[in-house]
């Protein structure tokens, strides 16, 4: 089944010619954090779906939620005087969940990558109406991931996902990301660190000119580019920064919105108030796609006080807002809420931290492991003192090994990123860790 009938899929970052040459895992079935392939045979999924599925599968009261709202209204637009009661809920439940960061208003899209598309659309026109309409650039740490749009892609900090669709969005620049492991200054003092990568912003700001930038991009805690915990003071340091400038703080929290750090947001770990938000994935914990903007006080302000001619919104989805993914909203947040997830993750996460460290301690090939809540990553290197990344055999072998021992892991470049579901238990930590150990013992007995 796989090898033939997948060959007219092309499937998201991956080259279609080494998924011909193997063929995909195929899930059929998911049960609370387990999945099971076509095979049979089932694994602790690790990943969470894709960082989304927090509260694991078959999870009634979305299902229930989702097929109710099939039946009274599987779709209407929220397009110019027309809107659907989900959709006006959900706004609201947002408004009070994100209230601690400021977030007044809510634009919905169809995922995370729309949602950094608005965020960033939303700021140039929130300068337009300003009449500074010569705030267009956007500044981003590098290692970010904001998505794969053109803007989205345009302020990624990593340069292999953007060189092949170049030429990207002028005006994007990146600054060096707090990243202890791997930094331009060979610092791993958190404090100095955090301080160092704000003078980058501050010279890139001094450089490009302050009323030239419209926003400064960055996720809490960084994901995709290998779960990046910054120092607790860089994202309040780069708030003040924003603000002295004039220039407008994007929080990407399409990862970590919703208990994924042991926090409500990442915002909210680091104390911080941005001016958007950019949510997606959790918010129906992966049952329906959709996405969101969220928009403090100070940008509403600027739009609901317009009379200029720049006010309106050039810009949505025919599923912004749609009822179902709407209604799969809600039960999400109600259900995450209830189970107070963010707790489970924050008491989950210092286990799996403990177990990584232990698997640090016993296999040469971890250089790293870091992490915060259920967001973890570790980081392989074939020498330590170099720090040189392992090839994609071993990352393999790791994966295979893990899965054989019932674990699914994500691989990312050298590193395995882990985003389990966030209701885990300590029992399931600790076959995670098992996994990983069968994996790096596969691996090292190969190497
Ligand atoms: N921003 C961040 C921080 C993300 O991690 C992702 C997806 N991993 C996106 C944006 C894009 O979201 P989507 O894949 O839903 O378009």
């Amino acid at each position: 089944f796989a090898e033939n009938n997948a060959k007219p899929i092309w499937h998201p970052m991956a080259h279609p010619a080494e998924m011909r040459a193997s063929p995909p895992k195929v899930i059929m079935k998911g049960e609370g954090v387990h999945v099971t392939d076509i095979e049979g045979r089932t694994v602790l999924d690790a990943v969470g779906g894709l960082w989304n599925v927090n509260l694991g599968y078959n999870c009634d009261p979305i299902k229930q939620a989702i097929a109710a709202q099939l039946d009274a209204l599987p779709y209407y637009s929220g397009f110019r005087g027309t809107s659907t009661g989900p959709s006006i809920e959900l706004a609201y439940e947002l408004s009070q969940w994100f209230a601690p960061e400021g977030m007044v208003r809510t634009f919905f899209t169809s995922g995370g990558s729309d949602s950094v598309e608005t965020a960033l659309r939303l700021a140039r026109q929130h300068w337009k109406i300003r009449g500074q309409g010569d705030r267009t650039k956007f500044l981003a740490l590098k290692k970010g991931y904001h998505g794969t749009h053109f803007g989205g892609a345009s302020v990624n900090g990593n340069a292999n996902f953007r060189r092949n669709y170049e030429p990207l969005l002028p005006g994007c620049f990146h600054t060096p990301a707090p990243w202890a492991y791997r930094n331009p200054y060979d610092e791993t003092d958190p404090v100095r660190l955090a301080k160092l990568c704000a003078r980058a912003i501050e010279d890139e700001i001094a450089f490009q000119g302050a009323d030239t930038i419209a926003a400064f991009i960055m996720e809490p805690v960084l994901g995709a580019g290998g779960v990046i915990v910054p120092p607790e003071t860089f994202m309040p340091l780069v708030r003040e920064i924003c603000d002295r400038h004039d220039i407008l703080l994007i929080a990407d929290e399409v990862v970590t919105a919703f208990g994924r750090t042991g926090a409500w947001s990442g915002s909210r770990l680091w104390n911080v108030k941005p001016d958007f938000m950019t949510i997606a994935k959790a918010i129906t914990c992966g049952y329906f796609p959709l996405g969101a903007t969220l928009i403090g006080q100070k940008v509403a302000d600027v739009f609901e006080a317009d009379k200029t001619s720049f006010g309106a919104i050039g810009h949505g989805y025919t599923y912004s807002g749609h009822p179902v993914g709407c209604a799969a909203g809600l039960a999400a947040l109600a259900e995450t809420k209830r189970l107070g997830v963010n707790e489970n993750a924050a008491a989950r996460g210092v286990e799996l931290s403990k177990a990584l460290e232990a698997l640090k301690t016993k296999h040469a090939l971890v250089g790293d492991v870091r992490g915060t809540g259920l967001m973890a990553a570790l980081e392989l290197v074939s020498d330590r003192a170099s720090k040189k990344p392992v090839d994609k055999k071993t990352m393999a072998k790791v994966a295979d090994g893990a899965y054989e021992a019932g674990v699914m892991l994500r691989v990312s470049g050298n590193m395995i990123i882990l985003s389990p579901p966030l209701v885990i238990t300590a029992a399931d930590v600790a076959k995670i860790a098992e996994g990983l150990d069968a994996g790096l013992t596969a691996a090292s007995a190969a190497g």
